[in-house]
């Protein structure tokens, strides 16, 4: 047929033959055949010697109109979106602005996408973890955030201990009872390891890290709001150990977004920043402890809904408080609640 249009398309050092165009067909369905064959969405290619009169034609312009010689060779320039997110480091590079108001409507559309249930897959399979200390029969897990959840990273002060959240040791020897515990952080491996010997984490006599997770353990997804955004799904950590599951699960982050695979698991909490100024202030950790404690007896944390966590009260008559087993903790939440 005299106007079929055959285009090669040279990107990454290969060549991808596109076939099946017509004159009649636009640059937007050019776009979307070179899509089809290398996985680059067309609004992340550049076709660099794809001119009209010198520029750069429209997604509208008729192939026709660009006179294309049969076989022409396009050169492109363009990511894949899962080279993107690796290659745009950790999310803590995302600025804080970006944040999660009503990220809600998105969710349950992410939760079960095939593509991403893929990574996952991906990540149980080769993410490799290093266990610090295995996981105690019949505990849960509380998977914590680092930056500005248990520590504000933004401020500047002489020593780390100077920016730890408050109350943070008394938090998690409370939490370890029947919690096992799990950091993970947008960030390297290397850093975890440098903060939490910084703040004592590492080496504490009464409560012991089951394991870290850094950026490597994260997902890319994309959300029609916020585009590519880094998250942290815990499928990664349900399939590597059984005796976790979204049942016996819960995380805190400062970052909603950071809970778009697993939104119900997820309790968004305050952030720690200004440790110069909060410092004397801020009584999460103490609540939170308390928290766990109260939940600790639920089966299923699916019918929880930490969103309302403040309002939380046991059902049944035992009241839990952290008072008994950690010293000051329920003096200072008496002080912080009076206050
Ligand atoms: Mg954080």
């Amino acid at each position: 047929m005299e106007n079929e249009v055959r285009i090669v398309v040279k990107w990454s050092g290969k060549e991808y033959e596109i076939c099946n165009l017509s004159e009649s067909d636009s640059v937007g369905t050019l776009k979307n055949a070179i899509h089809r064959e290398t996985g680059v969405r067309p609004e992340r290619q550049k076709l660099l010697n794809l001119k009209l009169k010198g520029k750069t034609p429209e997604d509208g312009c008729q192939l026709s109109t660009l006179k294309l010689k049969q076989g022409f060779k396009v050169m492109m320039m363009g990511s894949l979106e899962e080279d993107i997110a690796d290659a745009s480091g950790p999310p803590e590079d995302i600025p804080d602005v970006v944040n999660d108001l009503d990220i809600e409507d998105e969710e349950i559309a992410l939760e079960s996408r095939e593509v991403y249930l893929a990574k996952i897959e991906r990540r149980i399979k080769e993410y490799k973890i290093n266990m610090l200390n295995e996981p105690r029969p019949g505990k849960k897990l509380l998977v914590l955030d680092v930056d500005y959840t248990l520590y504000d990273h933004r401020s500047s002060a002489e020593t780390g201990y100077e920016l730890m959240r408050p109350f943070l040791h008394e938090f998690l020897i409370s939490a370890y009872q029947d919690y096992d515990i799990v950091i993970w952080s947008a960030t390297s491996m290397k850093w975890i390891e440098e903060k939490m010997k910084l703040l004592g984490v590492s080496t504490h006599s009464d409560y012991k890290i089951a394991f870290y997770l850094d950026n490597l353990a994260m997902i890319s997804i994309v959300t029609p709001k916020y585009g590519i955004v880094q998250v942290k799904p815990l499928g990664v950590i349900w399939g590597k150990f059984d005796q976790y599951s979204s049942r016996n699960t819960i995380m805190f982050d400062d970052i909603r977004r950071n809970f778009l695979m697993n939104p119900g698991n997820g309790l968004k909490i305050r952030p720690f920043r200004q440790a110069h100024l909060n410092r004397d202030k801020d009584r999460e950790l103490l609540k939170l402890a308390k928290y766990l404690k109260d939940i600790v007896h639920e089966e299923d944390f699916n019918s929880l809904d930490h969103k309302h966590w403040e309002k939380y009260r046991p059902r049944k008559k035992e009241q839990h408080t952290v008072k008994k087993e950690s010293g000051d903790l329920g003096d200072n939440r008496d002080s912080s609640s009076a206050s």
